[in-house]
């Protein structure tokens, strides 16, 4: 088991448990005292640690040695329509597990869902990382328009607009983008407007995709674009 806490790390450190933590450790988990729990905090690398029970429902953990030395956050930047709950819930657990270090929910004219639980994103996004073996926490943005997002972004980041009416060789594509600051597009069900596209295209530092000859869903586009930057870039 990983946990992301928000303390230091540092041999002999004691990292009290959150109710939360305590209940899936203890409760759900059933770990027991001197059960092994790794830690990270986005700072300090990963740090082995073992579970010291207060009772049934409280406990900490005493941190004991240095697994790993801290990585660089990713930079990789996913601007997407928000879907509803539960591929919403799946949209943001793959796009960490993919290498996502920054997500971005988009309003578009055709979004269904306008009121964007940010919070419950940022649940998903830190489960994930939990479970894939990042060091880092994925930051999750507040939502914006489509126009607000694009102008958000750094002038020297790619936009890697994914756009079913596309045709050509991602693969190809995305390879010549080796080394470059990235940011991901992808449309909500209903797809972008002409005036959006025009927009996002105006953009000099967009590169337009396809992702093959038939229109994917929201969701199962952004892991296969994510496995193609993936298997383009090599991380
Ligand atoms: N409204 C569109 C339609 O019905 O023609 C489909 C939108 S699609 C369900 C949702 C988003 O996934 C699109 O905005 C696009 O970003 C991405 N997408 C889906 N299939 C794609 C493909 N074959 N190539 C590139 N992007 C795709």
């Amino acid at each position: 088991k990983r946990l992301f806490v928000e303390e230091p790390l540092q041999a002999g450190g004691s990292i009290p448990l959150t109710a939360e933590q305590a209940n899936y450790l203890l409760n759900v988990l059933r770990l027991d005292n001197g059960a092994p729990v790794l830690l990270f905090n986005g700072q300090d690398g990963e740090w082995r640690s073992k579970v010291v029970k207060a009772g049934k429902k409280t406990g900490r953990l005493e941190v004991e040695e240095q697994t790993r030395a801290q990585t660089p956050k990713s930079d990789l930047t996913y601007l997407f329509a928000p879907l509803k709950q539960a591929r919403l819930d799946y949209l943001a657990q793959k796009a960490v597990e993919m290498g996502v270090g920054r997500l971005v929910p988009v309003i578009t004219q055709f979004t269904q869902v306008r009121q964007v639980k940010t919070a419950r994103i940022a649940a998903n996004a830190l489960e994930a990382a939990e479970q894939c073996g990042i060091l880092n926490l994925p930051e999750v943005e507040e939502a914006k328009g489509l126009a607000e997002a694009i102008e958000a972004l750094e002038p020297d980041r790619r936009l890697i607009f994914c756009d079913e009416r596309h045709e050509g060789d991602p693969l190809a594509a995305l390879s010549a983008l080796k080394g470059e600051r990235l940011a991901l597009l992808i449309g909500p069900e209903g797809g972008f407007s002409d005036a959006e596209r025009s927009a996002i295209s105006a953009r000099p530092q967009t590169l337009t995709i396809s992702l093959g000859p038939r229109i994917l869903r929201a969701d199962t586009a952004a892991v296969a674009a994510l496995a193609l930057l993936q298997a383009a870039a090599g991380d």
